[in-house]
């Protein structure tokens, strides 16, 4: 059998609808292990819920037979998925039967980490950050958190930890949506993604920059492929992605062009009245303003500055002028950049002076992440107040008032930055730390020394399913957590709807839901008066209903997890009163954007060159990304699944153009070191066309990446600028460890992180 034909068979599994192999699909996997058989066994129940990895936020049938969750197959009637899964959703179930799950909270006594009960956990963990807090000062506290813990969980993880104990902390959202988050708030006056999934299927024109769906978002990509209107489908990446490999039209700039790409196309749609004039005019503030800023990015200028011809700007130009329904789609290409936010708004400029918003298949749309980036992005605590707002005095008295607290426990501004909390841990002033669903020690960006920097922290308290991750290993408590459908709550997907989770399987030993860590937590530190209702997820989840009303994301007129269950999901906004809400929603049919005049603001800004580039030492520009749909961000829950193993590599590579390979006499899959400034890499290597000449390409998952990249960020959003780093290669049969980063070693093929436990 061909490997063409092996792959075919994969991604029919992949997307089918009905869930159950066929005879003769089985046979065919059989010899490559590809996939358990879904058991043959009439389910007692069904539960639906939403899958816990991407932002896609596909629905997912859990077969329950004897209370037991025995099999899952993609729910067939959910407005999202309609039948399909990823193979991260076919194996949801799986990493919660890890054999590593924590069972039991730990401390560290005599530097190994011990077994104990869920009161001396708690009672360490928080009389060591009291001690800290009284010497220190409270600067010398922080959390960490993520975007995949429930809305409920997150917010009331944001009220505990700066409500109640006072402390700065921030979320990996940091490394994911950041970007997204300020280009929407200032461009559209709140942080509000305004298509529905429907709309990859209406338009005429769909534009992917830095986004490929094809492997981070394989059933939105599904229903780019459904679409009825034979759409040109046009991807802008300097690598030929598996999605660029399927569009219509790859256009490849240099990396880091981008911003100057956005200004050009604008540029050639003013001086050619490629606009929609009358949507501006009434819709609009700042474009003459912005009309002047784009005079100087010439084709020829731009041409020079993104290595494209002058034809190819020209040609995308006339794609996306007014007159056909075209949507813009981005992810982490350009919200992971030095200059993500204002390259944000030049797609967002691009989708408002052709009025390509607010009508079926148009958009300009920032396709989430993590399974909740959007709840943390609204609820967490850290960015605005609860329901999406600023710090405004009125909103502080506000959200006082509805939480039931007193003012000055409600945050009055943003709180510390991800990189911020990094350097002070690095600077020594931070000297506890609580990382809730989260794995800094591989995914910070040049994460070279953070595990030393973390290990010299008076207390660093982790919170997980698995007490095996990178950063857990450093934990002096470990808190072990129930995982995806071990709770309840809900999660928001990147078209604004809110999913339900729930109960479908005993989380292992002593093993908590995160909301009940959180509720204990602030029972031990004394602030849990201020939680009183917040008494159980569908409690909370009315608390921030309450929160929400009259807020943009107004979602008060869900009438409970009930509701939820029953229509699929539901989008905001759905404010109370209003009639039930239709399946597909986008925003802005009628033109009126969240600035209080009603209208969305042109922003722009002068391109800047990234911090780091190639140069005589280090020639070849890294840029990072995903390996495949099997992956998921540090693995630490799809690395557990065999199936998913089988799908994706399993080491370290480094895609680089033949020639350069030639050049420097690299075979394929020599074992290769790529050496950058602040470390070095073992990998194998890959060369592939799909990659330019002077360019390469390592994979996200594999600790090795982050001893490479640069830490640059944006600065309104202090994203991590993950895509541009240089580096040169050493043809070796080793790798050296970069001084003072953490060392990788390889048993078996797996990595693992030399921490305390590692004798
Ligand atoms: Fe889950 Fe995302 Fe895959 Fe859907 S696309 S099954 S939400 S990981």
């Amino acid at each position: 059998m061909s490997m063409a034909s092996v792959l075919a068979q994969i991604s029919d599994l992949v997307l089918r609808r009905d869930g159950v192999l066929s005879a003769d699909l089985a046979q065919a996997a059989a010899p490559f292990a590809l996939g358990r058989l879904p058991e043959r066994l009439e389910p007692d129940e069904v539960r639906t819920l939403v899958c816990g990895f991407c932002s896609t936020g596909c629905a997912l049938d859990v077969h329950m037979r004897r209370g037991r969750a025995v099999n899952l197959t993609p729910a067939p009637a959910y407005p999202v998925n309609a039948g399909m899964a990823c193979p991260k959703g076919w194996e949801a179930l799986t990493p919660l039967a890890a054999t590593d799950r924590a069972t039991t909270p730990y401390v560290r006594e005599g530097g190994v980490l011990r077994p104990v009960d869920w009161h001396t956990a708690l009672r360490t963990f928080t009389e060591r950050f009291r001690a800290i807090k009284k010497e220190h000062g409270p600067a010398a506290l922080a959390f960490l958190s993520t975007g995949q813990i429930t809305t409920e969980e997150m917010a009331l993880l944001g009220q505990v930890a700066r409500g109640g104990m006072g402390i700065a902390g921030d979320s990996n959202t940091r490394q994911c949506m950041a970007t997204a988050h300020v280009a929407y708030k200032e461009s559209f006056g709140f942080d509000a993604p305004p298509f529905t999934y429907e709309d990859l299927e209406q338009s005429d024109v769909l534009v992917f920059i830095g986004a490929n769906p094809a492997i981070a978002h394989p059933i939105l990509w599904h229903r780019v492929l459904r679409n009825p209107r034979n759409p040109e489908v046009v991807v802008i990446d300097p690598r030929l992605t598996e999605t660029a490999a399927a569009a219509t039209r790859h256009v490849a700039p240099l990396p880091k062009s981008d911003l100057a790409l956005l200004y050009g196309l604008a540029h050639i749609l003013v001086r050619r009245e490629w606009l929609d004039r009358d949507f501006i005019a009434r819709h609009t503030d700042g474009f003459d303003d912005f009309a002047r800023h784009v005079e100087s990015f010439t084709p020829a200028r731009v041409a020079r500055e993104t290595g494209l011809a002058e034809e190819q700007l020209f040609e995308l130009a006339a794609l996306i002028r007014p007159g056909r329904r075209v949507s813009f789609w981005w992810t982490m290409g350009i919200n992971q950049s030095h200059e993500g936010v204002r390259a944000a708004q030049a797609i967002i400029n691009l989708a408002l002076m052709t009025g390509n918003i607010g009508r079926p298949g148009t958009g300009a749309n920032s396709i989430t992440g993590q399974t909740n980036a959007m709840g943390s992005r609204l609820f967490s605590n850290i960015t605005c107040l609860p329901g999406g707002r600023g710090f405004e005095p009125e909103r502080r008295a506000e959200v006082a008032r509805i939480l039931g607290v007193d003012v000055s426990r409600i945050p009055t501004g943003e709180s510390w930055p991800y990189d911020r909390i990094v350097d002070e841990i690095r600077a020594g002033s931070i000297r506890a730390l609580w990382v809730v669903a989260t794995n800094p020690v591989h995914s910070w960006i040049d994460s070279g020394g953070l595990g030393d920097a973390l290990e010299k922290l008076d207390c660093l308290v982790v919170q997980d399913l698995y007490h095996t991750t990178d950063t857990a290993r450093r934990a002096d408590v470990f808190l072990p957590a129930a995982g995806w459908g071990e709770k309840t709550g809900t999660f928001i997907n990147s078209e604004r709807r809110i999913g339900l989770i729930q109960k479908v399987a005993r989380a292992p030993g002593a093993a908590l839901a995160d909301f009940h860590i959180f509720r204990l937590v602030a029972e031990y530190w004394g602030c849990a008066e201020g939680i009183r209702r917040w008494s159980s997820p569908e409690a909370a989840f009315r608390i921030l209903q309450e929160l929400s009303a009259g807020q943009p994301c107004d979602f008060s007129g869900i009438e409970g997890y009930g509701a939820l269950q029953e229509q699929g999901g539901i989008q905001w906004p759905c404010p109370a009163g209003a009639s039930r809400p239709a399946p597909q929603r986008r925003l802005f049919a009628d033109g009126v954007f969240f600035h209080a005049d009603g209208r969305a603001r042109f922003r722009h800004g002068d391109p800047r060159q990234p911090p780091e580039g190639p140069d005589e030492d280090y020639p070849l520009a890294l840029l990072t990304g995903r390996a495949g749909a099997g992956q998921w961000h540090t693995e630490t829950r799809t690395g557990k699944s065999a199936v998913l193993r089988k799908l994706g590599p399993r080491e370290a590579y480094l895609e680089m153009h033949p020639d350069d390979a030639a050049r420097l006499g690299i075979a394929p899959h020599q074992r290769i070191r790529v050496v950058s400034r602040r470390g070095s890499a073992s990998a194998v290597a890959r060369p592939s066309h799909a990659i330019k000449r002077g360019q390469v390409f390592m994979p996200m998952h594999f600790p090795e990446v982050n001893a490479l990249t640069f830490a640059a960020f944006d600065p309104q959003s202090r994203q991590p600028s993950y895509k541009m780093a240089a580096v040169r290669i050493e043809p070796s049969e080793g790798a050296r460890a970069p001084s003072g980063a953490a060392r990788t070693v390889r048993t078996r093929g797996r990595v693992r992180m030399r921490g305390r436990n590692d004798a």
